[in-house]
């Protein structure tokens, strides 16, 4: 018997549409037709579509899709409008219609009125298929009952594959004992979170946050488990990156090795970027090759590769990146033209590499101070996400590479110094504070106690002290120490002892040479004073002689003339001490007695001066006039070294204007305040001036313009008046003549 298919299948009480692998339709039965009042030409195609309720439709284009991909067969639900407009629920049912070859499959669907109910649990499905959620019901046995649209297109699977949950290597190994812990709390009936990691189709596993709740009947009794997921993959890693960098700051901030801090980095770079093979190249420290930096799973090999290996090739990408100082990024090794015959190509391919890239480290001062690569087994560029790890680890690592040279540099420094130190102090070795106090020269102790404390307040700088040695010599010491650390509370001094006892001796013995010089000089003052201090000194004698003989006379006569006598006796005394006066001022003068500073009036200092040199200015035939000013504070000075400085100026300045015919040869000597908290005493005569070309040269020892000079004169006092913190300068005047002055500082009240 023939059987009329056609007739068959247009009597079958419900629509029947046929459709390619490609999802377009060929066929229609009367039902259909009469149902939606298409007719054939209108439904065939996408036609069939028109009759889908357009709110239903791309869900139900996404399930059938779904449907042809996997092969399997799944209802939906849909509305589909009649042909007078009304819509009604129909459950559609596909069907394929050859089994043997999948790819050109066609497919025969069923549509049947569903009735209320399935038309309320088809709505349920849609919304929750519409849900972008991971949505999975499973009974008390913990098979999977239900799987919304998202979870089946998520993982790729058909609702059959899904079902083989526990089993099918969907959930990560590590995963397990926490997939046994979520199954345990939902079987004991509680509402269980888990995190774990689910396989996607493309390989790789993302974590996922689900919860499962327990649904209950009327009776309390749990009768199914609705399993909700979400996707918290984006967030995990960003987590574990934040993580991930935390801890390598923490670890560059503790000042760990930089080796470990890189080691730990490409470790963190492999985990967050899976399946990839990371490694930290480092540069020579001239830049020009590089050396090992940290490797975690790279094979050997490929760092003997790298190791030593010049940059400036740029033959392979990781040289390449630090010529360009940019990623150098090679997704397919084998394809690249870039590389081919490279013998970094075949190093690569030899170990089962696919891919690589290489980005640069640059340091803070903008130099590169290493790459960054990944390799991949198979070719693949970085995705986004990994990029961005990338770029934050190689910024950690810079900072890493720029802290460790930072600290190298460091510690070279302060090993230098140690040596520096150790060489001074004739290799160092401690030494308790008291065993060095306990040689201090007693004299000293109070000196030596204030620097230590000066130390341990942190203050610095060097000082001198003397110390007895144990042979009973004295040693002149200077030292330089600074607290480095405390040790239970005691301070650590650091430092170096010197021994400049030789310096010392030296300088003294300068000191002692200057002031023969300055003796010297005195003396030669003196020869050329000799005439007008012996003047000096005659003339009161010459009064005494005189006196002595009137009062003598005086008293011979008859009767005595005892009044006028006496008068004469103390004119003779006068005299008497008037030579005195003159006598000993020059013994002062001219004596060698060690220096004594002491408060002193600057008037003062200047009328003595001026009395002894009365003589000598008159002989020069020089007019002093003196200005001296009231009230001065009082200078702290070696009074015969002030004495011995304005009786040089004094005869600088007679000198000067001994060859002066045509003017009258005056000098002025004035003293008042001078810059606030100083005294000054000026010298200003009349006579030549000074040569401008020679004006630097005055001050230098043994320099003289005259026949008979020493040239010492003005050098010694200089070096006077700045021993005594002062200053002393020439200049000349506006008229003719030249002006000497000296500034000192006045004495504290
Ligand atoms: P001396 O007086 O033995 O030459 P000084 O050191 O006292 O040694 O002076 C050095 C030189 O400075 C003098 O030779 C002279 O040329 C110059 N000089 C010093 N005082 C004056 C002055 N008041 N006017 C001009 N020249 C002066």
């Amino acid at each position: 018997m023939k059987i009329d298919f056609g007739g068959v299948v247009d009597a079958l009480p419900g629509l029947v549409w046929t459709a390619n692998a490609d999802g377009r339709s060929d066929f229609v039965n009367r039902g259909w037709r009469e149902y939606t009042g298409l007719g054939l030409d209108q439904s065939i195609d996408h036609g069939w579509q028109t009759a889908i309720h357009p709110d239903d439709l791309p869900s139900f284009i996404e399930a059938w899709d779904l449907v042809r991909r996997s092969g399997t067969a799944k209802e939906i639900d849909a509305r589909m409008r009649r042909f007078d407009g009304e819509y009604r629920w129909f459950v559609l049912r596909p069907s394929p219609l050859a089994e043997d070859d999948s790819r050109n499959r066609r497919w025969c669907w069923l549509g049947s009125y569903a009735d209320e109910s399935a038309s309320a649990d088809g709505r349920l499905r849609r919304l929750l298929d519409a849900i972008p959620l991971q949505i999975g019901f499973l009974n008390t046995a913990m098979v999977l009952e239900f799987a919304n649209l998202k979870s089946l297109r998520d993982f790729n699977m058909t609702f059959e594959q899904l079902n083989q949950w526990t089993s099918s290597g969907i959930i990560h190994v590590d995963d397990h004992e926490t997939t046994y812990k979520y199954i345990e709390a939902l079987l004991s009936g509680k509402t269980y979170t888990a995190e774990l990691r689910f396989l996607h189709p493309n390989g790789a596993y993302r974590w996922t946050r689900a919860v499962c709740v327990p649904m209950r009947d009327a009776h309390g009794n749990v009768v199914n488990y609705v399993s909700c997921q979400v996707d918290i993959d984006d967030l995990k890693q960003a987590e574990a990156l934040l993580a991930a960098e935390v801890k390598l700051l923490e670890m560059v901030a503790q000042g760990e090795a930089l080796e470990q801090v890189l080691d730990a980095l490409s470790r963190h770079v492999e985990e967050l970027c899976s399946g990839s093979f990371c490694s930290v190249l480092m540069l020579t420290p001239d830049r020009k090759r590089f050396r090992n930096g940290a490797r975690a799973g790279v094979p050997d090999a490929c760092h003997d590769f790298f190791a030593g290996k010049a940059i400036e090739s740029g033959d392979d990408p990781c040289s390449l990146s630090v010529v360009e100082k940019t990623s150098i990024d090679t997704a397919d090794l084998a394809n690249d033209p870039r590389w081919q015959g490279s013998p970094w190509l075949a190093a690569m391919q030899s170990l089962g590499f696919g891919s690589c890239c290489a980005t640069p480290i640059i340091s803070a001062s903008g130099e590169v101070s290493g790459v960054l690569a990944i390799h991949r087994s198979d070719p693949a560029a970085p995705s986004s996400r990994e990029e961005g790890v990338i770029d934050r680890f190689t910024k950690i690592a810079g900072i890493a590479i720029d802290r460790a040279e930072m600290d190298a540099a460091l510690h070279a420094r302060e090993r230098e110094l140690r040596e520096a130190l150790a060489q001074l102090s004739d290799g160092a070795t401690p030494r308790r504070l008291e065993t060095v106090r306990g040689r201090v020269h007693p004299d000293g102790l109070h000196l030596f106690d204030g620097e230590m404390r000066r130390r341990l307040e942190g203050k610095g700088g060097d000082f001198n002290f003397r110390v007895i040695t144990p042979k009973g010599g004295l040693k002149h010491l200077r030292g330089i120490a600074q607290v480095m650390e405390h040790i239970e509370g005691r301070p650590i001094f650091m430092g170096t002892i010197q021994d400049i006892t030789e310096s010392k001796l030296a300088e003294e013995a300068l000191n002692q040479a200057r002031s023969e010089l300055a003796h010297v000089a005195r003396v030669a003052t003196l020869n050329a004073m000799t005439a007008s201090i012996a003047h000096e000194v005659s003339q009161p004698l010459s009064g005494i002689l005189t006196n002595a003989n009137t009062c003598l006379r005086l008293l011979a006569a008859d009767p005595p003339n005892v009044t006028v006598a006496a008068e004469t006796a103390r004119r003779t005394i006068r005299d008497a001490n008037r030579a005195t006066d003159v006598i000993q001022r020059l013994r002062a003068m001219f004596s060698t007695k060690p220096p004594t500073m002491d408060p002193a009036n600057l008037n003062d200092v200047a009328r003595e001066v001026i009395a002894l040199s009365m003589g000598e200015l008159r002989r020069a035939e020089a007019m002093l006039q003196t200005d001296f000013a009231d009230e001065l504070p009082l200078v702290r000075v070696d009074r015969v070294q002030l004495q011995q400085v304005i009786l040089n100026l004094l005869l600088n300045a007679a000198d000067a204007m001994t060859a002066i015919e045509d003017r009258p040869r005056t000098l002025l000597m004035r003293t008042g305040l001078h810059d606030g908290g100083s005294v000054r005493l000026l010298v200003r005569d009349s006579g030549t001036g000074i040569d401008p070309a020679k004006i630097d040269r005055l001050f230098d020892a043994f320099y003289t313009t005259k026949a008979k000079g020493m040239g010492v004169g003005l050098s010694i006092s200089r070096s006077i008046i700045e021993r005594h913190g002062g200053r002393l300068w020439s200049e000349n005047n506006e008229g003719p003549g030249a002006t000497f002055s000296f500034s000192l500082p006045a004495a504290p009240d």
